[in-house]
């Protein structure tokens, strides 16, 4: 699957939304990924998601473990694909847990999957949780890392696309000089 195809997808779902936006990191961007708009088709998902199955195939992955909520549908796909367990970890009181009866044995070699990179914290979240269980994570697989390619996940990271998207601080925003309305989009959970 090529870059060029990918961004036909994104722009077909119309996942691309343009604007004036504050993102959870609190900075400001022109641009916002509405991942649930590519996230929605099925067909999209599945084929990304074989792109970081097939990155992992030989790595000996028994489990896959995305963060709410994007993540449970990317560990689900990943998951299947590989013919091993899915499972996500929910976020509570700042941190994430696997509950449930979700759970990681020591030793399982983990796979950590989810939709957007761009400051790594979810993804970290996992990470540790999966650590903390005991378990010996082989490295992540995203769809799109945004980041700006400084990340240290201290794993191998792997992304179908990498999409280069700029962030201001709002005192340099040329959104906000301009006036333009200020929007909160998405909602994390
Ligand atoms: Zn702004």
């Amino acid at each position: 699957m090529l870059p060029d195809e990918i961004e036909k997808i994104l722009e077909e779902s119309k996942a691309v939304l343009h604007g004036h936006f504050l993102l959870t990191s609190g900075l400001h961007s022109p641009t916002y990924l509405e991942k649930f708009r590519l996230l929605q088709f099925p067909s999209h998902t599945v084929r990304l998601c074989s792109l970081i199955a097939d990155h992992f195939r030989e790595s000996g992955v028994q489990v896959v473990a995305g963060p709410t909520l994007g993540g449970v549908i990317l560990a689900f796909e990943v998951a299947r694909q590989l013919g091993v367990r899915g499972i996500y970890a929910e976020r509570v009181d700042g941190t994430r847990v696997f509950r449930r009866g979700l759970s990681i044995a020591s030793g399982d070699r983990v796979l950590v999957v989810d939709d957007i990179l761009t400051t790594g914290g979810s993804v970290r979240e996992v990470i540790n949780a999966a650590r903390q269980a005991g378990g010996h994570v082989l490295g992540a697989g995203v769809l799109i890392d945004r980041s700006d390619g400084d990340l240290d996940l201290r794993t191998p990271l792997f992304s179908c696309y990498r999409l280069a998207i700029p962030t201001y601080p709002p005192d340099q925003c040329p959104e906000c000089k301009k006036g333009v309305p200020l929007s909160r989009p998405g909602g994390g959970l």
